[in-house]
């Protein structure tokens, strides 16, 4: 009896397993043929100063759209990055949110600076300095007005190869960002040694302020270390009257979060800057 259990629960699992892979492969097929088809958004999240409430920038954020349906990235940012899909539609956010930028800024539109995820792939295994010199030539977006976000294990990989891109990044006069700050294993020691601009505070310790007096203990710490390595701090995810009295507090400098605006299409996002005030680029 027992054993036949088992037999249907495989059975069952397998079975999943098999629903599963086959829905994975199928996404996979479609990607294949996303950029093609156009299929790819950008959506602007805009960043805003903790003290004034002036814009100072926007991360661009990838959504897909097939089949009428709007998939967010976590759905397949993760399979782009494992098949390698990830370098062509990395190299079209980074070509789409620099042809935005340019346009924005041809328009007069106040000029804001625009933040683009690299994925550790992209910023491994490409030659991601000349495709992002490539890329500003030919959209003409001045480099100041871009900032490349990456994450801790992109950084932690091949910590000399990193610092190493990451200096040639910089000569380019462009900003970076380090995404998800506190979630993965950096240590004091490297963020030293990288050159950042930016340090974004995840989410997760953002989400249970002002509950959580250790989430609270942790934000402040890693504001307080932001300055001492003379990096701006942004905190993510905010979305209470409670957490912007608390990041104002402790003298965090911007934020992002539904508290201000959910990730916007280009032309939502293009009213929103319009009806706020700038903060000039430095
Ligand atoms: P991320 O870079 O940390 O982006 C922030 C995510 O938090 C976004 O999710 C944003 O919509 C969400 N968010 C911002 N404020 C709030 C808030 O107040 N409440 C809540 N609940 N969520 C908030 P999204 O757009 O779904 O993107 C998820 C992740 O996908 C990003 O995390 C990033 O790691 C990745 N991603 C997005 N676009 C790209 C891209 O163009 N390239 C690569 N490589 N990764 C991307
Ligand atoms: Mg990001
Ligand atoms: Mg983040
Ligand atoms: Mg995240």
């Amino acid at each position: 009896q027992a054993k036949n259990e088992g037999r249907n629960c495989f059975k069952y699992f397998s079975e999943e397993l098999t629903r599963a892979a086959r829905e994975r492969i199928g996404t996979e097929f479609r990607l294949r043929q996303a950029i093609e088809k156009n299929e790819f958004r950008l959506f602007y999240q805009p960043q805003l100063c903790v003290g004034t409430g002036d814009i100072v920038g926007a991360e661009a954020l990838i959504r897909w759209q097939t089949s009428g349906e709007l998939i967010p990235p976590l759905k397949f940012i993760p399979i782009a990055e494992e098949t390698g899909l990830i370098t062509g539609i990395g190299n079209w956010v980074l070509n789409e949110a620099c042809r935005q930028g340019k346009a924005w800024l041809d328009a007069g539109l106040p000029p804001i600076r625009i933040a683009v995820n690299l994925s550790p792939h992209q910023f491994l295994h490409n030659d991601i300095c000349a495709i992002v010199a490539n890329t500003l030539a030919e959209t003409g977006f001045p480099a100041e007005y871009l900032e490349l976000e990456l994450t801790e294990s992109a950084l932690m990989k091949r910590e000399k190869e990193a610092i190493d891109i990451l200096n040639r990044l910089h000569d380019l006069g462009i900003h970076l960002a380090i995404d998800d700050f506190g979630t993965g294993y950096s240590s004091l020691a490297y963020l030293k040694s990288f050159p950042l601009d930016v340090l974004k505070i995840d989410k997760s310790f953002i989400d249970d302020i002002p509950m959580q007096s250790d989430d609270m203990e942790i934000t402040a710490t890693i504001i307080a270390m932001a300055k001492t390595l003379r990096m701006q701090v942004i905190a993510e995810g905010v979305e209470t009257p409670a957490q912007m009295a608390f990041l104002s507090s402790r003298n965090c400098d911007f934020y992002q979060g539904y508290f201000a605006s959910k990730p916007l299409p280009a032309d939502e996002f293009e009213s929103f800057l319009k009806q706020h005030r700038p903060l000039p680029v430095s």
